[in-house]
């Protein structure tokens, strides 16, 4: 799925794809799930100076290595996570993996793909939405050989997004109450990593109905349907009029951000998941903050550490207690890419993936 420039459709193309350079992997993709992330590149809110290849949350098998790899080896079952980090960096050592300093996606000049006489670069690095790809090795995380690649390369973006908010960022508590803005691939990622954290009170919200539904089947307690009631109230009605202990935003709307701050308790905590637009914003009372003493985060990528977290993840999912199968709730052939992203638009799916 080629994206020549900004503006430009999404178009599929043959490329030639090169072989791994030092320290470099080549991947054969089995699947790559759909996120917001690419339709913000598709709807240029996200504008890419370079031709690309699409798509970032990618699981298949290591097909080749060039020199220098030692953690991957041909054959091996790998996802493709979007939080590379060098773990020698200040904030490496400061436990922040993803805002590590060296990150691929800082570094860029990978052009690994090429159609006529341009060079293309894997977007965010990874370039899922191709047949081959070729990444850094730290990209490349080896997972074990019984878990579904469809259903693991969720982890790559949307999961480890929603769960590490939950589990790395907010460190929700068990008993506690949490309501979260969105139904999303990420949003109902992030009221798993609530249940698994053992949650008792768990309000999902959503303007769709059809999403809400899928939030119910994920172990949501309660849902609040946006478009009729006022979300900030019925959190509020949930919670014995004090707020919830945690709440979340996985939208990236500011007024959704600002609903979910003033949802949170006196004390309790509000964690910004969603990325919005860059001329977005929400206030907060310059009375209110100190007074109420509560704690706001923004919380990227989960805060996710992949080595560490994605073993965890896929033991909570033989386990049954993380479900990655009932999120894809649509697969996609490539050249049908362009209508799975008009679903996308229309809320259809809790996430598309599309298959190689
Ligand atoms: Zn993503
Ligand atoms: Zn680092």
């Amino acid at each position: 799925a080629v994206l020549r420039g900004s503006g430009t459709p999404l178009e599929v193309e043959t490329v030639t794809v090169d072989e791994p350079g030092q320290g470099q992997v080549r991947v054969k993709l089995s699947a790559c799930g759909l996120c917001h992330t690419d339709l913000s590149v598709l709807q240029s809110v996200l504008p890419q100076t370079s031709p690309l290849v699409l798509g970032h949350e990618g699981a298949g098998i290591v097909e080749s290595t060039g020199p220098g790899v030692t953690s991957v080896a041909p054959g091996d079952h790998v996802i493709l996570t979007t939080t590379a980090f060098c773990g020698r960096c200040f904030q490496c050592v400061e436990g922040m993996f993803a805002q590590c300093e060296r990150m691929p996606l800082a570094l860029g000049g990978n052009f690994p793909f090429h159609l006529d006489d341009m060079d293309l670069m894997p977007f965010a690095s990874i370039g899922g939405l191709c047949e081959y790809t070729v990444v850094a090795e730290n990209t490349a995380i080896k997972i074990d050989d019984d878990i579904p690649l469809v259903s693991a390369s969720l982890l790559g973006c949307g999961v480890i997004t929603g769960v590490g908010a939950a589990i790395n960022t907010a460190e929700v508590r068990p008993g506690g109450s949490c309501a979260i803005w969105g139904c999303g691939g990420v949003g109902l990622s992030v009221l798993q990593g609530c249940r698994i954290a053992g949650a008792s009170t768990l309000i999902s919200i959503d303007t769709n109905p059809a999403k809400l539904e899928f939030a119910k089947k994920l172990g949501a307690t309660h849902v609040i349907d946006a478009s009729v009631e006022n979300p900030v109230e019925q959190v509020l009605a949930l919670t014995g009029g004090r707020g919830a202990d945690y709440t979340f935003e996985a939208i990236g709307i500011g007024e959704a951000m600002e609903q979910a701050y003033t949802a949170a308790r006196r004390g309790g905590t509000a964690t910004i998941v969603g990325v919005g637009r860059f001329d977005d914003s929400f206030s907060l009372s310059a009375g209110l903050f100190a007074m109420t003493e509560k704690t706001l985060k923004g919380s990227f990528c989960g805060k996710g550490a992949s080595v560490r977290d994605f073993p965890r993840m896929l033991d909570w999912y033989r386990a049954g207690k993380l479900d990655l199968d009932s999120l894809v709730t649509t697969t996609y052939p490539i050249e049908d890419v362009a209508q799975a992203y008009e679903d996308m638009t229309a809320g259809k799916n809790a996430r598309g993936v599309v298959v190689f």
